[in-house]
C-alpha cells in the first residue's frame, strides 16, 4: 500500500520520532500549526478512529495522556488541543489513522 504513515512506520521515510512503543509512533509534524505539533500514530494501518479495531482503540488513550504531559511538562504550553479530522470532509488528507496534538500558547490566536 503506497501510504506515507506505513513508510514513515517503517522508517522508509525519516521523520522526527519524540516517541515509539510496540504499537505507536509519534513524530513531529512536518508543517506545525504550533510549537511542538505532535502527531500519533498506530503502527498497524486503519483508515481513522472509525475501523481502528478494539486492541489499539483500548491502548491509545493511556499512550495519549502520557505525550501530553510530556508535550505540557516540555514545552511550557498553556493548553493543548488533541484532534483527528475524519474522512475528506472532515479535513482528513492523510489516511492512516493519526491524532493530532497542538499545543496552546495563551493568546496565541489559533482558530480550530
Ligand atoms: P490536515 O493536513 O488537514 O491536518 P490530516 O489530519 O490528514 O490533514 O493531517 C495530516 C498531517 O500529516 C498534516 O498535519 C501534515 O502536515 C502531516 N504530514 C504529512 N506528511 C508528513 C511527514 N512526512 N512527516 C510529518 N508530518 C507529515
Amino acid at each position: 500500500m503506497d501510504c506515507i504513515f506505513c513508510k514513515i512506520v517503517n522508517g522508509d521515510i525519516p521523520s522526527a520520532r519524540v516517541y515509539e512503543d510496540d504499537d505507536f509512533i509519534a513524530i513531529l509534524d512536518i508543517r506545525p500549526v504550533n510549537l511542538g505539533h505532535t502527531l500519533l500514530i498506530p503502527k498497524k494501518h486503519f483508515r481513522n478512529v472509525l475501523d481502528t479495531d478494539v486492541e489499539i482503540g483500548s491502548k491509545i488513550y493511556p499512550v495519549l495522556t502520557k505525550l501530553c504531559n510530556a508535550i505540557k511538562d516540555a514545552l511550557n504550553c498553556d493548553g493543548l488541543n488533541v484532534i483527528q479530522n475524519i474522512e475528506a470532509a472532515g479535513g482528513q488528507e492523510v489516511f492512516h489513522s493519526h491524532i493530532h496534538i497542538i499545543p496552546r500558547y495563551k493568546d496565541d490566536g489559533l482558530r480550530f
